[in-house]
């Protein structure tokens, strides 16, 4: 059983996008008010004191979308800055990378995965929700500037739909060709827009990897992440090409992360909601850090338990949150 390491944070559960996969269509999401939103004094309080002594060091800040939240800069600058944080990552929707990318570069981030569904604007914006101006090339912009800044690694994400984007299998994989950048296919789950699983299905990494394979060839990649992700490299690409196989494969004992969510949840499993504390509560109400330490650490120690119960249960019951809810 792997240590768990890698918190999952969540800054804001707000979102400027409405992907079909993430947010079921015409619901309104129960927004957190920003009183109960963890303050940023809150988060480093809860890293010193509580994450980064049980051994919590790599974080990951996302949402809803992270750089939505006004002191998303300030953040990154001081979780960059502690002694003890050994990685720091964020997973955003790039829309408002072009104007930030420098600011949180300078604040010490370089690892940076964005999620680009479709390489077609029209595709993405139906994807994305958008029926404005486009805004693809918002976030393709975001993506070179973020490149040029000397983002590494710069990660592409793309959740596959059937009947929606799977034609750009072959397109978004060539992306690593000419490019030192990483493209992760995650596996549809059902999680938020589940009428949208149940009528479209979902396609598995190794339907997708067969695609490549026949078409360039594939083989392991020699950087192997600590994360989920079975790497590959289509031979002669400067980039990787990662799969994320939650559906089609049981990655539960790898598994080395808990999330806390926007409103201070902690969370172990991102299938089970069994054994959530509710750690902002628990500061505000002035309960002492070492009990909180001694809480969480309890709940880590239950972390596999918890997985392999939901893993037992399926993953296709139901769940009350949405991703962008949770801090996918
Ligand atoms: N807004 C940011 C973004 O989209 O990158 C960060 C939050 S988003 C919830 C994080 C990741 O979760 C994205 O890469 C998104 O594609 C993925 N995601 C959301 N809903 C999903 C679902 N139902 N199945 C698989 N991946 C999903
Ligand atoms: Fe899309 Fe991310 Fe927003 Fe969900 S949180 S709607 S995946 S951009």
């Amino acid at each position: 059983m792997n240590t768990v390491d890698y918190l999952r944070i969540s800054l804001l559960d707000r979102c400027n996008f409405r992907c079909t996969y993430c947010v079921p269509e015409g619901t309104t999401l129960p927004y957190v008010l920003p009183t109960h939103l963890l303050t940023a004094a809150e988060l480093l309080l809860l890293l010193d004191e509580v994450f980064a002594p049980l051994g919590l060091t790599c974080f990951r800040l996302t949402g809803g979308e992270p750089l939505l939240r006004p002191d998303v800069v300030e953040i990154v600058r001081a979780i960059a800055q502690r002694p003890y944080t050994r990685d720091l990552a964020m997973t955003t929707n790039g829309f408002f990378l072009a104007e930030k990318a420098k600011a949180l570069y300078e604040a010490g981030l370089r690892r940076i995965n964005i999620s680009l569904d479709s390489l077609q604007p029209e595709v993405f914006d139906q994807i994305i929700g958008n029926r404005g101006r486009s805004r693809w090339q918002q976030v393709w912009q975001g993506i070179q500037v973020a490149h040029q800044l000397g983002f590494d690694p710069l990660k592409i994400n793309v959740v596959i739909i059937p009947g929606v984007n799977d034609t750009e299998v072959l397109d978004l994989a060539a992306l690593t060709l000419e490019q030192n950048w990483h493209v992760r296919f995650i596996e549809f789950m059902p999680i938020g827009n589940q009428d949208l699983f149940v009528d479209r299905g979902w396609v598995s990494s190794e339907s997708l990897r067969q695609q490549i394979r026949d078409r360039w060839g594939l083989v392991d990649s020699t950087v192997q992440g600590n994360g989920p992700a079975d790497v590959f490299q289509i031979p002669g690409a400067k980039g990787t090409l990662g799969f994320i196989s939650q559906m089609s494969e049981c990655f539960c004992d790898r598994c080395n992360r808990v999330r806390l969510s926007a409103d201070g949840w902690l969370r172990p499993c991102l299938l089970n909601e069994t054994g959530q504390i509710d750690l902002k509560m628990a500061l505000r109400e002035g309960v002492p850090l070492t009990d909180l330490r001694h809480q969480v650490q309890t709940l880590l120690h239950m972390k596999p338990e918890i997985n392999f119960k939901a893993r037992a249960s399926g993953t296709s019951g139901s769940y009350s949150r949405t991703m962008s809810q949770i801090g996918g």
